[in-house]
């Protein structure tokens, strides 16, 4: 597919170019924010799975610089369609941002996990490391507050206000296999959060609604006063993608965190007897055709270990705002823009360069 083409079909993939985003993800953070008003009292972040570091231009433009970057993706729309109906170009909302006036926040703290490298960004500490590897908490640690940390004290070390996690494995294509692997990093990057969370923090990560995802929610609701799933209207409809916002985070009392034990389908948290948790139980029933049916526990089952509960489910971003799974029409004049930031080291450069070698994608030697 032919870069105009894919310009045509991805309104937000346009936008990011235009808008300098590394990637579309940063519309999905800003919509989020749009309606949780994540970033209120922020100032330490942690951004899981980070690269190319959309979500991190994002952290760095409202907190560090201090833009209100506000409703992504609808201003720009307003915009284009007022000024084409009278022949003009549009201003990129960029350009009208950089009008507004800033409030940049002190001590401002952000850190960027990934497992791939990632260019550097102004004022934002990058590691290249695993999130499901325990040695990464005490590296996150040391990184947030390089004069202070004490390695003899990380479990009590609890510094972060916001831990946002957008991370997504190679996608393989099968679809169990995939929501499998990314359930596991998103239980690898709860597990990371409530090990550095303060009381009261938040938790928004990205998930992939499939079997069993009502078990996470309900172990959420045990540690987060609030659990919601969002869906920002930067995602794909079609897509099974969405995000759980986690706020108020509170440790049950005696709770440890630990990634050497940590949470997951195997480990689960009990509602404690003094927390009021809405213990919603759905059973199974797997019908003839395959297809699974929930029904909502009774008051019998409230006893039973395998808590389920499902989170309010909300539309997020400005109904105005593009709508991902659409085509627009392009003018005629249309650049087409390059990536704000190739990636740095993608899995498919080794593909290319034998592609390359063997003389092009009809060379005469075969790959493998
Ligand atoms: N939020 C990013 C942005 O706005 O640019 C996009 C994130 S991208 C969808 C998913 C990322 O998850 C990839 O860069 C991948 O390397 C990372 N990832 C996958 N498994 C990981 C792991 N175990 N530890 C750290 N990062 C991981």
């Amino acid at each position: 597919m032919g870069k105009s083409s894919k310009d045509k079909r991805d309104a937000y993939y346009r936008l990011a170019k235009e808008q300098g985003w590394r990637a579309r993800s940063a519309f999905k953070l800003l919509q989020l924010d749009e309606e949780f008003n994540l970033f209120e009292g922020v100032t330490r972040v942690v951004d899981l799975c980070a690269a190319p570091g959309s979500w991190s231009q994002v952290l760095s433009r409202v907190l560090i610089k201090g833009e209100k970057i506000g409703r992504a993706g609808w201003e720009d729309k307003q915009a284009r369609e007022k000024l084409e109906l009278h022949g003009q170009t549009t201003t990129s909302r960029h350009e009208q941002e950089t009008r507004q006036q800033l409030q940049p926040r002190e001590n401002v703290k952000i850190v960027a996990i990934d497992l791939q490298p990632m260019s550097p960004l102004e004022g934002i500490v990058t590691m290249r490391a695993d999130i499901t590897h325990p040695s990464t908490i005490p590296l996150l640690l040391k990184a947030l507050d390089p004069d202070t940390f004490d390695p003899t004290s990380v479990q009590a070390s609890h510094p972060v206000d916001l831990v946002i996690s957008d991370g997504a494995p190679d996608v393989t294509g099968l679809h169990d296999l995939d929501t499998y692997v990314q359930s596991q990093l998103l239980w690898a990057a709860l597990n990371l959060a409530l090990c550095v969370l303060k009381p009261g923090g938040k938790f928004v990560a990205k998930i992939f609604r499939g079997k069993d995802v009502d078990l996470l929610y309900a172990q959420l609701k045990i540690v987060f006063e609030r659990v919601r799933v969002a869906k920002p209207r930067s995602s794909r409809a079609s897509s099974v993608e969405a995000f759980v916002v986690c706020t108020g985070f509170r440790p049950p009392k005696g709770f440890k965190a630990s990634l050497e034990n940590p949470l997951g389908a195997g480990t689960q948290l009990q509602v404690p007897e003094d927390m009021e948790v809405e213990k919603t139980q759905p059973s199974r029933t797997l019908r003839p055709d395959g297809i699974t049916e929930l029904e909502l526990g009774s008051e019998d089952e409230e006893d039973s270990k395998d808590i389920r509960w499902i989170a309010p489910f909300l539309a997020c971003g400005d109904l105005s705002a593009y709508d991902a799974d659409a085509s627009y029409h392009l003018p005629k004049d249309h650049v087409v823009l390059d990536p704000v930031q190739p990636p740095t080291a993608p899995p498919y450069r080794k593909a290319l360069e034998m592609r390359k070698a063997a003389g092009g994608a009809y060379g005469k030697t075969k790959l493998g």
